[in-house]
């Protein structure tokens, strides 16, 4: 359906928290972008959440990685994420899938944002090399001082 925020364009909204940003969610942003002609990559402000880095960095880190794609925009949001995509007159949101776990919880998500605001959920498998990645064991190795730029794009520059 064309709504006034779309301009008849294919839109797609990409939420996570990215704290940080991962060369597994880079993965998918750059498998997904083929099949719209924008992405929005949204970081959910979520106040009941703790992270380890402030919105800005993960912001601008996010910025940064994805300068070089033009169809790619990255903001920060509140509220729910289908309210998001009405707003920015996107049908689809993408997701990635790393194993069963995350399709179990996956899919209530998307049911529900189907049901809410009749968003379409399109998941992404991750490839078996970034299958192992998460923010939450990138944090983990930080937190250890180990190194992470072998699973963070060049762009994440931690001290
Ligand atoms: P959330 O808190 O919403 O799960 P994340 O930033 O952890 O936010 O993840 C955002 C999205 O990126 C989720 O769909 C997640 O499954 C996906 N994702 C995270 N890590 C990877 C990876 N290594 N490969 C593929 N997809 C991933």
């Amino acid at each position: 359906m064309k709504t006034p925020a779309s301009n008849g364009q294919r839109i797609a909204v990409f939420p996570g928290s990215f704290d940080p940003v991962t060369i597994g969610h880079a993965s998918i942003v750059r498998r997904a972008l083929p099949l719209f002609d924008r992405l929005v990559v949204a970081i959910g402000e979520n106040s009941t959440k703790r992270y380890m880095f402030p919105l800005e960095q993960r912001l601008a880190w996010l910025k940064a990685t994805f300068s070089n794609l033009p169809g790619v925009e990255a903001i920060s949001f509140k509220g729910l994420t289908a309210d998001l995509c009405v707003e920015r007159g996107a049908k689809y949101i993408v997701r990635g899938l790393r194993n069963s776990t995350d399709h179990g919880s996956e899919r209530s998500i998307a049911l529900m944002n189907h049901a809410l605001r009749g968003v379409e959920t399109i998941f992404l498998p991750a490839l078996p090399e970034h299958a192992h990645i998460s923010s939450t064991i990138v944090r983990e190795l930080i937190a250890n001082k180990a190194d992470v730029s072998a699973f963070v794009p060049d762009a994440v520059r931690l001290p």
